[in-house]
């Protein structure tokens, strides 16, 4: 753990998780043949100022590309989090992560946490060893965030915008603008260290953190919630493998949930929505998300699948886990 020498203040922690902000390439013109993960948090720190009136200081919680995420670092992660948070003089945490599972990183965090303090996420397009890489201006620009007094609730700053948990997804393969916050918009812009806000912060102080972040940092086992797409020639083949599975005494193998990943209003290819049926009256949770980029499934009565709403397909596997989490393990 690093504790520059900075004048006493508020502190702001900033937690290493990994990415492409840490990722390192052979040559400064490469920003494709890099290695995510690599560049200690405390190094990227070392040539970003402090927020005035704070003291940085800067702890290795994971080291790896996002795309490997897995919950052993999300429970990690809340825990740390959780901690700093509660230290009076903590104004926030900012938290640097590979773009690829940010976005559920962060939808995890605001619904374990919902932090009164802010919690913000950060990232880069481009490795630490890029010629002109962005990491640092978000890194500065996640540091104003997490530094704005009032700021509250997990957000996701990037490219100088600043996204709340809930709506913000990757949408750009390439550009360093590449995050977005669909119909919702964004919180606000952050503008030579100044924080614009137009909306509200994820969550006013004292929000409730469901399900408890004592229940999430005990848990030796998650739920398992797999994701199936609804698509033209789409079949439920895969949905009866995984509950013939699951019920198979000779090969025991659990499955919680399914998130359908549907067309449009949630809508589900007929022969993917009787599997689904049949696994849902077999006892598996499941639920339905739009494949979407934008808008919500405005729900219907007769729908015999219930709905996430506005929520992405992986969100909404997020959101059901920890619903199957707060309920307690099954009989
Ligand atoms: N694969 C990288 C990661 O998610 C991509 C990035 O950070 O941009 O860690």
């Amino acid at each position: 753990m690093l504790e520059t020498s900075k004048p006493a203040g508020r502190r702001v922690v900033v937690l290493g998780t990994g990415g492409t902000i840490a990722g390192r390439a052979r040559a400064a013109g490469d920003n494709l043949g890099y290695t995510a993960g690599e560049v200690g948090v405390a190094e990227l720190l070392a040539d970003v100022e402090a927020p005035p009136g704070t003291i940085l200081l800067a702890e290795q919680v994971a080291q790896i590309d996002s795309k490997d995420m897995e919950f052993a670092v999300w429970q990690r992660l809340a825990q740390r989090c959780d901690a700093w948070l509660a230290q009076p003089d903590v104004a926030g945490v900012v938290v640097t992560h590979g773009t690829d599972t940010l976005e559920e990183t962060a939808f995890f965090l605001q619904s374990v946490l919902a932090p009164g303090k802010p919690v913000v996420l950060t990232c880069a397009m481009r490795p630490a060893t890029s010629l002109s890489p962005d990491g640092p201006q978000n890194v500065r620009d996640a540091l104003a965030v997490a530094a704005t007094p009032g700021a509250s609730g997990v957000t996701v700053v990037c490219a100088g915008v600043i996204h709340g948990a809930h709506d913000v997804q990757k949408v750009h393969t390439y550009r360093l603008d590449a995050f977005a916050s669909g119909d919702a918009g964004p919180i606000g812009y952050v503008e030579e260290g100044a924080v614009r806000c137009v909306r509200n912060w994820p969550s006013a102080p004292g929000g409730r953190a469901y399900p408890a972040i004592d229940l999430i940092a005990g848990l030796a086992q998650w739920p398992r919630v797999e994701i199936v797409t609804s698509h033209a020639g789409a079949r439920g083949t895969l949905v009866d493998i995984l509950v013939s599975e699951h019920l198979s005494a000779s090969t025991p193998s659990r499955l919680d949930g399914l998130v359908a990943a549907a067309t449009g209003n949630g809508t589900l290819h007929h022969a993917l929505e009787a599997a689904l049926l049949r696994a849902q009256a077999a006892g598996i949770a499941v639920v339905r998300a739009t494949r979407c980029a934008e808008g919500r499934i405005l729900a219907h009565p007769s729908a015999g699948l219930r709905d996430a709403g506005d929520l992405t397909p992986v969100k909404a596997r997020v959101a059901l886990m920890l619903e199957l989490i707060a309920a307690g393990p099954r009989s």
